[in-house]
Order: C-alpha cells, then sequence, then structure tokens
C-alpha cells in the first residue's frame, strides 16, 4: 500500500475496496474466536481500527471513515483532540487513580460540572462519583432515590435506555436483552412515552392532549391505581438508543408537575444527551424544568477515559457515607480532560455551533420525509435519526435501516442503529464536526436513502 496522508489531513472518506479489507477480516475473524458472543458494535460495523483523529477514523486497511457514532456519543470533541490529549499526559504523569480523594483535578472537573448547570441550581445540586459506566451512575441515582423516599417502586418509560446493570436493564424497554435473564430488580412500571408518530395510546396528533403524561398523572393519583408511590421517575429528553425521540415540552413539563406535587423525584437521565449533545449544556434546559438527580457520564471526559457522576439537589443527600463506593471513582486523566473538555467548548462557541449544525442537518435529512420509506426524520443538535418504515403496512423496517447501515459504511460513513426492531438510521456526531463533513456524511446518507426505493417490503 502506498503511504497515506496522516488521518488528521483528511477532510472526506477514502474507501480503498470493498469493507471489510482483508486485514479488518483477519482480525474480525480472530475476535469471533475468542470475544464473547455478547459483543456488539463489529457485527454491524465489520471494521478494525488502526487510528483515529476528529471525526475521521481509519481501519486496518488504510480505509478512512467519516465516523459519526462517536464512541457511542463518547467523544464529543472528537478523537484524539490535541488539547484534551496533552492535559491528560500532562496529568498522565502527575497523579492516575485518586479513589475518592479531592485533587486539584478532581476540584476543577467539578467547578466544571457545575458551571455547566443553570445558575439557579449550582448551588443546589451535589455531585457524587460513581463507577465508570453510565449505568453504575443510573443504579447510584435509583439507590438514592429508594434510600431517601423509603419507597421501592420506580416509573420508566417506554423505549427508554439506561444501561445494562441489573438495574439498568430492569429500567429499560428492551425485551429481548431482559428475558433470558429472570428476576431483575422488581418493581419498574413502565408508562408510554411521547412517541408521538406512533402515539403508544394509538392518539392522532389532532386528539392528543397528551394523553401519555394524563396517563401517568392519573395512575399517580389513583388510590386503586394498583402502584404504590414510586421512589423515582427516571425519563430521557431525547430517547436516544430507543431511536432518537425528543420528548415533547408538554410531556415532560407535566411529568416536572405531577412528580414535584407528589414529592416523588424526578431522575433526568444525561448520559447520551448531557454534555452540549442537543445544543444547550443538558438537555432539560430546552424544557425550562429542574430535575431533582441528573446522571451523566458518556462525553464527560471528551476523550473516553471513563467517568460517570449524579448531580443530586442537596436536600436529598440523606444517604449513608459508603451508600454507592466502587473503586474506579477517581480517574484523574478523565477529571482533567473533562475540564478542559468543558473550557474549550465556551471558549470555541460550540453549543453554537451544535445548533447551527442541528439546523443544518435538519435542511438536508427532512426532505427525506417525502421518501415513502421514511416514516419520520427528527432529533435537536448533533443528534438525529431517521425513522424508515415499510410505506404499505408502516411497520418499522429494521431490515432496511441495517441496510442502509451497511451501504453508508460502504461509502465511508459510520452510524449506528436504534429503535423498535433497530428501525432508526442514528447520527450521533463529534459536536465540533465541520459543516462541510456534515454536509459529506448526509448526502452520502440522502443519496444511499433515496436509491433504496425500489427494493421491494422487506417482511419484518
Ligand atoms: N443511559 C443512557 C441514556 C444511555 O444512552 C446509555 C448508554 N447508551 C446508558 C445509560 C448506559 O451507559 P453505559 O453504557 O456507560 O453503562
Amino acid at each position: 500500500m502506498t503511504a497515506q496522508p496522516a488521518i488528521r489531513e483528511f477532510t472526506a472518506p477514502f474507501i480503498a475496496g470493498p469493507i471489510p479489507g482483508p486485514r479488518s477480516a483477519e482480525m474480525l475473524a480472530r475476535q469471533q474466536q475468542r470475544e464473547s458472543n455478547a459483543r456488539t458494535y463489529p457485527r454491524n460495523l465489520p471494521i478494525a481500527i488502526d487510528e483515529a483523529h476528529g471525526s475521521f477514523v481509519r481501519d486496518m486497511d488504510g480505509n478512512v471513515f467519516i465516523d459519526f457514532l462517536a464512541g457511542a456519543g463518547v467523544l464529543s470533541l472528537g478523537h484524539n483532540h490535541p488539547e484534551l490529549i496533552g492535559v491528560a499526559a500532562e496529568q498522565l504523569g502527575r497523579f492516575t487513580h485518586g479513589l475518592d480523594f479531592p485533587t486539584p483535578a478532581k476540584e476543577a472537573f467539578i467547578d466544571a460540572q457545575l458551571s455547566m448547570l443553570p445558575a439557579a441550581m449550582r448551588e443546589k445540586m451535589k455531585i457524587h462519583f460513581c463507577g465508570p459506566t453510565g449505568a453504575n451512575a443510573v443504579d447510584a441515582a435509583i439507590k438514592l432515590c429508594k434510600t431517601v423516599t423509603g419507597r421501592g417502586d420506580i416509573v420508566s418509560f417506554q423505549g427508554g435506555f439506561h444501561g445494562s446493570s441489573a438495574m439498568g436493564m430492569a429500567l429499560t424497554g428492551l425485551v429481548q436483552q431482559k428475558a433470558p435473564v429472570p428476576n431483575g430488580m422488581p418493581g419498574v412500571h413502565f408508562f408510554p412515552y411521547s412517541y408521538c408518530s406512533r402515539c403508544p395510546l394509538g392518539l392522532s396528533p389532532d386528539d392528543c392532549g397528551a394523553n401519555c403524561a394524563a396517563f401517568l398523572e392519573n395512575t399517580l393519583k389513583d388510590d386503586l391505581s394498583g402502584m404504590a408511590k414510586p421512589a423515582a421517575v427516571i425519563l430521557e429528553m431525547v430517547q436516544g438508543e430507543g431511536g432518537v425521540i425528543p420528548a415533547t415540552r408538554e410531556f415532560v413539563q407535566r411529568i416536572r408537575t405531577v412528580t414535584r406535587e407528589l414529592d416523588i423525584p424526578l431522575i433526568v437521565d444525561e448520559v447520551q444527551t448531557g454534555c452540549g449533545r442537543t445544543g444547550t449544556w443538558f438537555a432539560f434546559e430546552h424544557y425550562g424544568i429542574e430535575p431533582d438527580v441528573i446522571v451523566a457520564s458518556k462525553a464527560l471526559s471528551g476523550i473516553g477515559s471513563p467517568v460517570a457522576i449524579i448531580l443530586y439537589n442537596r436536600e436529598l443527600d440523606k444517604w449513608a457515607p459508603g451508600a454507592h463506593t466502587g473503586t474506579f471513582r477517581g480517574n484523574q486523566l478523565a477529571f482533567a480532560s473533562g475540564a478542559e473538555a468543558v473550557r474549550i467548548v465556551r471558549r470555541d462557541g460550540i453549543l453554537q455551533q451544535v445548533r447551527e449544525r442541528g439546523k443544518q442537518i435538519e435542511g438536508l435529512l427532512k426532505p427525506l420525509e417525502e421518501l415513502p420509506w421514511v416514516h419520520e426524520v427528527r432529533g435537536r443538535g448533533m443528534m438525529w435519526g431517521i425513522e424508515l418504515a415499510d410505506p404499505v403496512t408502516g411497520r418499522p423496517a429494521g431490515t432496511l435501516a441495517r441496510q442502509v447501515q451497511e451501504e453508508v459504511l460502504q461509502k465511508g460513513l459510520i452510524l449506528e442503529t436504534g429503535g423498535r426492531g433497530g428501525c432508526v438510521v442514528r447520527l450521533l456526531p463529534p459536536l465540533n464536526t465541520s459543516a462541510e463533513v456534515v454536509g459529506t456524511a448526509c448526502r452520502i446518507l440522502a443519496e444511499t436513502i433515496s436509491g433504496l426505493l425500489p427494493v421491494p417490503v422487506q417482511p419484518e
């Protein structure tokens, strides 16, 4: 192979041949031999990765892809952001693992996290460092709310995703993932989410009346509902894995009102939507509400160095010392790069950029709704989904979404799917992706989806 330009010089994908190329194929075969059957991403995205920079990834065969998976939303400033790597490397030489002792890196990180909150919340909130995954922070949030309220039940929402720990899975909609693991956490009650293009209550937008919110309100207030008052309601502002479904404003506000009225803590899971992904620091800001507990993880360090936290109202700080421990709660590299990431987002006006790129994506992809296969294009900021459906039956077209994922990969674009039956093609670009690269990726996607039209109806 002739020498290629450095990965940081790419502004468009470069594909040398069919994917996977020979070296990736060899490593994928070895992976299949040695790694768990539960592995996921490389099944549908069959590449082995050599290096990455910004919004681009190079595989072992020299193919260069636009990466709109970005570590499942972790790499908010792209791969290997030089300034983040710089501060992490400096920290690496100083002190790396600190349990939950105070350190300067941690203090700077806490300052940065609190500074992202709306001003009125900054003094109210405390922070707890959890084990290093989003799921572990979800566990912590549930433990906190159960401890404080003395109640056992939890309200979650259909289509929601909260992680793969035992508790996270119990709160998640994914029936197939839960089915083989009986006896999960009891007491989780699933309620309809404001998924308006497929209203869970079967209503048309004209006679909606936010009945999904009304259903929850009525249940919570009904002394014959069969459900005890819950310890918490846990909610995503935009369901990510569930298919990029932004909650409606009325739905969220009514949930906030009723939970406040009944003294039920509201946990907002911002693992995917946090750190500026939707164009505000936290997605709940779009809704004009104040949650009681915020769960955050993924993009907190900006470089994929794991860290997970909950931020919660100090009035809830009634759990005992050691109530949620974990060895890996003091990742100093993550703290150092995370504080720097917040500084860079401010310095470079990234939140504004996210809003602008979001409008750009909407402008480029929304017209696809004219196509018979496209049920809906929706999203916010740098988080978008295209839901595909059979034009005859209206059923979610997961097979087709898989086909789109595969075809765009062959053209140099890495995308993930999600939603019911995997029928939503999802975009989770780094927040600082240029307008040019966003344009290229959307063109690849739009061409591919337009080209799908002659395909006969796929049975799901
Ligand atoms: N909550 C949400 C909203 C998520 O999107 C995810 C991960 N996709 C999680 C929780 C779990 O995070 P982790 O995989 O780090 O456990």
